[in-house]
């Protein structure tokens, strides 16, 4: 439909092209908030330790079985624009703290949802929009409250705040054991930046290797490589190793036109080969002339340099990913060299043992036992592969909280304790504020009791019954700690149950699911353009 307007005179005047959708008003919004609830409710189901999983099937036919979230999300294909925003919220909060997905979608939900109940009373978006903004400020002043300082060398409290991370995604005993090589992941590689800690989780390299069992995941204190020593006769074993890391080939490079080179004699043909097995030599021998034994080349290696390699006791490996060569650096201490001119003994990196192993049916080569390496590595194993897939996102999860907690140093009672102190202490504040904005601050207060509430009704229990006994736990003397236990079926404390999380999560996730319900509050208008395939952005006559 194009959309048309008339001057004074009557003229009509054509303003969007022909075929551009449009919806307006009340019922722009409607729509909107639709699909963020749609999206919401899908997700809802996976919260929590009794949350369940989701099976995604793509068009390839790939299963992938998950009760993740961000990648939920990541995998299916959204079209309504409103729904595209949600899948952001799901991204960044991803990758701003790697945890509280699912919390974020469900609150984004409700918050719209209510927001929804309001404007229904003719209450205007604007209203809505400031009293949420009003809660969430108090909502940040609660965590600011409630937080508690964790040392950075309380290895057990972190430890609770991985395993509480990782609680709807890995079973039994493997929790544990993953949580403690999370915790001493990001123990290794935290750096001093003036006066902050600064953890990037970056540098933990991720390695699954299918086979074995979870509980035999291990931490490397090094950096493993996806690749077998280059030549049968190198040393497959060497300790106390000098690492030269190259990123330049130790190759003749061709020339890039293709020349003819016209040979007459055979002792000319001989001399052309000499003067290029003396260029390799000459790379092979600066290799050897700076003391290294072990060399990591991010590009290829000429046969005849390995071999030359080879007979001098040197190991190497070819086509390192750029990637891994960082870290290799930071493990090992060593500087990555362009030009082999420059390689000096001060460059190589070190490595108290670096070995090729086979793993499964792979061999792979391992640089560990560095001295304290700035880069570490997980090796995660698992019978399935599926199963491999979901134990990354959870060690993920949990490498992510716990730099969470060493980067910003506060964390709170899980279990959906922190919700409903706030949700408590919001309804205080709504009505301090009064007017409309206070029916606002009221909705955000039930919209983070949704998390309380979904928690239990996914572990099967009676959700009036939890929330009456929470909301009375909560307003007794230092009740902020008490949240849904969703094994007993209890409400009890939830710090002593040993669930904890990062305030910085519970923070964000509150924040991203203000801002995209506010923004999608705003909206009161949708112009669409033609797509070859207009779907899902329903223009005025559908409706
Ligand atoms: P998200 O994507 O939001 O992190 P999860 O599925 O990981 O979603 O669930 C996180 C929620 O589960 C948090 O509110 C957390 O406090 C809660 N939780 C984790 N472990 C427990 C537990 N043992 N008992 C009750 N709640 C728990
Ligand atoms: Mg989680």
């Amino acid at each position: 439909m194009a959309y048309l307007t008339t001057t004074e005179t009557g003229q009509p005047v054509l303003i969007l092209k022909e075929g551009t959708g449009r919806s307006r008003g009340k019922e722009a919004q409607r729509n909107n908030i639709m699909a963020v609830r749609i999206i919401a409710e899908a997700i809802k189901t996976t919260l929590g330790p009794r949350g369940m999983d989701k099976m995604l099937i793509s068009g390839m036919g790939d299963i992938m079985i998950t009760n993740d979230g961000a990648a939920i999300l990541k995998e299916i294909d959204v079209e309504h624009p409103a729904a595209k925003m949600m899948v952001d919220v799901a991204k960044t909060q991803d990758e701003m703290v790697g945890d509280g997905t699912t919390t974020a979608m469900i609150l984004a939900g409700e918050l719209l949802g209510k927001a929804q109940e309001l404007l229904d009373q003719k209450i205007h978006p604007t209203m809505i929009v400031s009293g949420y903004r009003k809660a969430f400020q108090k909502a940040e002043e609660v965590l600011q409250k409630i937080g508690t300082p964790v040392d950075l060398d309380d290895r057990e409290t972190l430890r609770k705040v991985a395993v509480t991370a990782m609680a709807s995604k890995v079973v039994g005993e493997a929790r544990q054991h993953l949580a403690k090589i999370a915790v001493d992941a990001v123990k290794q590689i935290v750096e001093q930046r003036g006066e902050k800690n600064s953890a990037d989780i970056d540098s933990i390299q991720i390695i699954k290797k299918a086979g074995k069992s979870l509980a035999d995941t291990e931490l490397i204190q090094g950096i493993i490589l996806d690749k077998e020593v280059v030549h049968p006769g190198m040393p497959k074993r060497i300790e106390k190793a000098k690492i030269a890391l190259i990123n330049t080939a130790l190759e003749v490079k061709k020339t890039e036109i293709s020349a003819e080179i016209r040979i007459h004699e055979p002792t000319q043909m001989k001399a052309f080969l000499d003067q290029e097995n003396h260029m390799l030599k000459d790379m092979v021998e600066k290799v050897k002339k700076a003391g290294a034994n072990v060399l990591v080349c991010q590009k290829g290696i000429d046969d005849l340099a390995q071999h030359l390699l080879a007979k001098d006791g040197i190991m190497a490996a070819r086509r390192a990913k750029e990637s891994d060569m960082e870290k290799l650096a930071k493990a090992t201490g060593g500087r990555i060299i362009n030009n082999l001119d420059d390689l000096k003994a001060k460059d190589l990196g070190e490595a108290g043992l670096v070995e090729e192993r086979k793993i499964g049916n792979d061999k792979m080569v391992f640089i560990e036992k560095c001295k304290d390496p700035k880069s570490v590595s997980v090796l995660i194993r698992a019978g399935l592969e599926k199963m491999i897939d979901e134990a990354e996102r959870a060690i993920h999860d949990a490498l992510s909280v716990v730099a969470d907690v060493i980067e910003n140093n506060q964390v709170v009672a899980g279990g959906g304790a922190v919700e409903a102190e706030i949700a408590k202490e919001l309804r205080d504040y709504a009505t301090k504020v009064g007017g409309r904005e206070q029916l606002a601050i009221e909705a955000f207060a039930d919209s983070a009791e949704a998390i309380p509430k979904t928690l239990a009704e996914n572990a099967g229990l009676n959700t009036i019954d939890i929330l009456v006994a929470l909301r009375s736990a909560h307003q007794k003397e230092k009740g902020y700690t008490m949240g849904v236990d969703v094994f007993s079926g209890d409400v009890t404390n939830m710090l002593e149950k040993g669930v904890i999380e990062p305030v910085w999560v519970k923070q964000q996730a509150l924040k991203s699911a203000t801002e995209v319900a506010s923004m999608i509050l705003r909206i009161d208008d949708v112009i669409a353009a033609t797509k070859p395939k207009a779907e899902g952005m329903p223009s005025r006559e559908e409706e």
